[in-house]
């Protein structure tokens, strides 16, 4: 295959091109062509009339147009122009579709989508070219998600420089659309192609909770008008600038283990940022900052994987808030494509991929989407070895690389200090919460568990057991054998006891003190746990104690709602506890 990219200045110079392509074309040994017509000029009559053009010339309706905020030719950026890119294959299969008044019915042209690639024979890509931002994709995607998982998916949102509905259309030789779809498929056994996206963002701090949220309208975050993250965190206030000054902070959301990150596009008055792409509740986001080191980073694996490829067309896709990122230097992350192979594509308003774990196409911003295609088989021998060269990277941006380099180690290092700090708490309230020789709640603790659940039934009703129990005759163990046999003795009784609750819910086991232990069993009546009792009872009394002794235990239960008096709880189970011991221990009794 190959690709020429022309560039439109006017009808002559169009016709010579033309001709040419098309003498290359019938001379070439191609069989089929497919056209992209990318415009960064808004006139409808210019852009339809160039489309009419190849439609005349090439006796084809395989054209797809899109309104542009950046168009890529040669890896470099070519603002405002109209680009029109030439594919032509040997012997691939490449079909265009439309699909016209999308709006109400994404979900059904979803799976129309579906069932159609499903039906290709060596179907290896599908390409959607969208109009602006009034389509439901989500539900499109969700059907499109269904296809066969070996088939990729790419494509990007139409969209000139404002937000300004008129500037986001679709076009062909027949006219320009708002509500339709163009839907490439690329197929063939020798057409071969490989897709990713390429990010480099990083997020700064501890993650938000999305906590409402409307498809692209991001209302709150952790109970808070989102905007506050903003006003919070970065000093951004709400007005006019607010897209521009963010643009530079994106927010980055988790869904599924994907990083989807989501620029503003404006704010509302109250407080709701309105993004370009969806955010759901539940989902965790982060700030973001554009950090030219770690994007250039990222770029370069991507661009050893498509010398590796090595492919004979490259189409770039890349989110127009890359664009204004990187501002003058924009081409530093595009122009090294146009090293392996010609490389042409736009800046858009969104970009479509196909998470590679689970199937899932997305939308996504302000990702460089890098699309490479070949026929047949590459020669080893002709491997290119291309990198980002990113010594332009002078002045005030390698001050902002150098600054974002410090956000990015101290951000690290946080995180590192972070994770570190919460593990310490965990083990400090463990030590603070647990008796050191059983590893059981300690007193104090088991006390506050046991209020707790007093509390709570006194608000909202219930009931609990509490099974007191005591060591028989232990002083003769530590008599006999010694201090620390009475010690793994103590221990062996925590054991059992943990053993007898491990499958109740909630259930608490505390050391109350020497040689008597608490078990507390919220929702369990006085019946219940005077069972469990006597099963703790029979488990020691059977357990092979390591001193050789026979060793038993005597238990007191009562089962309390709350409305008593807790101190009063504690004393008659106490006397249950003395009750068993003077009818000759061994033995549970009931309060
Ligand atoms: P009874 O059946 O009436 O409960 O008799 P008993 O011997 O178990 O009761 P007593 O209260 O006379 O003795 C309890 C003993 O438990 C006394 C104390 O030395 C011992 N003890 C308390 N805490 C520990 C401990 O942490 N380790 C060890 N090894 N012994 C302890
Ligand atoms: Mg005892
Ligand atoms: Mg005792």
């Amino acid at each position: 295959m190959k690709q020429t990219a022309i560039r439109y200045v006017g009808e002559v110079d169009l016709n010579e091109k033309l001709g040419n392509i098309l003498d290359e074309y019938k001379n070439g040994g191609y069989k089929q062509i497919l056209f992209h017509v990318y415009s960064g000029v808004l006139d409808e009559a210019l852009v339809v009339g160039v489309c009419r053009r190849l439609n005349e010339v090439f006796g084809t309706d395989m054209i797809v147009g899109t309104i542009s905020a950046g168009e890529i030719k040669d890896g470099r950026l070519m603002d405002r122009g109209v680009l029109i890119s030439a594919m032509m294959f040997e012997s691939a299969d490449v079909q265009v579709h439309r699909f016209e008044s999308v709006s109400g019915f994404e979900k059904s042209i979803g799976s129309e989508i579906c069932h159609l690639a499903d039906g290709i024979p060596y179907i290896k890509a599908l390409e959607l070219m969208l109009p602006g931002t009034n389509l439901h994709t989500r539900a499109l995607f969700e059907e499109i998600s269904k296809c066969d998982k070996s088939i990729q998916v790419f494509g990007g949102y139409a969209g000139g420089h404002s937000m300004e509905s008129s500037e986001h259309f679709v076009f062909d030789h027949n006219g320009i659309y708002s509500d339709m779809i163009f839907l490439v498929t690329y197929a063939g056994e020798d057409f071969h192609i490989t897709v990713d996206k390429s990010v480099g963002w990083q997020t700064l701090g501890v993650p938000f909770k999305v906590t409402k949220a409307d498809e692209n309208r991001l209302i709150e975050v952790d109970g808070r008008p989102a905007v506050e993250l903003y006003e919070k965190y970065m000093q951004i206030e709400a007005d006019e600038h607010f897209a521009e000054e963010t643009f530079e902070f994106p927010l980055m959301a988790e869904l599924e283990g994907e990083e989807l990150l989501r620029h503003t596009i404006t704010v509302e008055d109250d407080g709701t940022l309105l993004l370009a792409g969806y955010v759901t509740e539940g989902m965790n986001i982060y700030l973001c900052y554009g950090a030219p080191a770690e994007i250039v980073k990222k770029v370069d694996t991507r661009l050893l994987e498509i010398c590796d490829f090595q492919p004979e067309a490259i189409l770039l896709y890349s989110c127009s808030v890359r664009k204004s990122f990187w501002e003058d230097f924009v081409n530093v992350e595009m122009q090294p494509f146009q090293h392996v192979a010609e490389t042409v594509g736009f800046h858009t308003w969104g970009e479509v991929n196909r998470d590679k774990r689970n199937g899932n196409v997305l939308e996504y911003n302000i990702t460089l989407m890098s699309i490479a295609m070949r026929e047949g088989k590459a020669d080893p021998k002709d491997k290119k070895h291309v990198h980002v060269d990113d010594s332009v990277l002078k002045g005030q941006a390698s001050l902002i690389k150098r600054l974002t380099k410090l956000v990015y180690a101290t951000t690290t290092e946080l995180h590192k200090a972070y994770a570190e700090l919460s593990d310490m708490n965990d083990k400090l309230q463990q030590i603070a919460d647990c008796d050191g020789l059983t590893g059981l709640f300690n007193r104090r603790k088991t006390e506050q568990v046991i209020e707790k659940r007093f509390e709570d039934m006194r608000e909202s009703g219930g009931q609990a057991g509490l099974i007191m129990l005591d060591i028989d005759y232990f002083k003769k163990i530590n008599d006999t054998y010694g201090h620390a046999v009475g010690d793994e003795t103590l221990k062996s009784v925590a054991k059992l006891m943990k053993e007898a609750v491990k499958d109740l819910e909630n259930a608490c086991t505390g050391r109350w003190g020497g040689e008597e232990f608490m078990v507390l069993v919220p929702d369990m009546g006085k019946d219940d746990t005077c069972m469990l009792a006597e099963k703790l009872r029979q488990m020691t009394e059977g357990y092979a104690f390591g001193c050789g002794e026979k060793i038993t235990i005597s238990l007191g239960v009562i089962a309390f709602d709350g409305k008593e008096d807790l101190q009063s709880v504690y004393i008659t189970l106490d006397d249950a506890l003395y009750s068993a011991k003077k009818q000759g221990r061994n033995r549970v009794a009931k309060a």
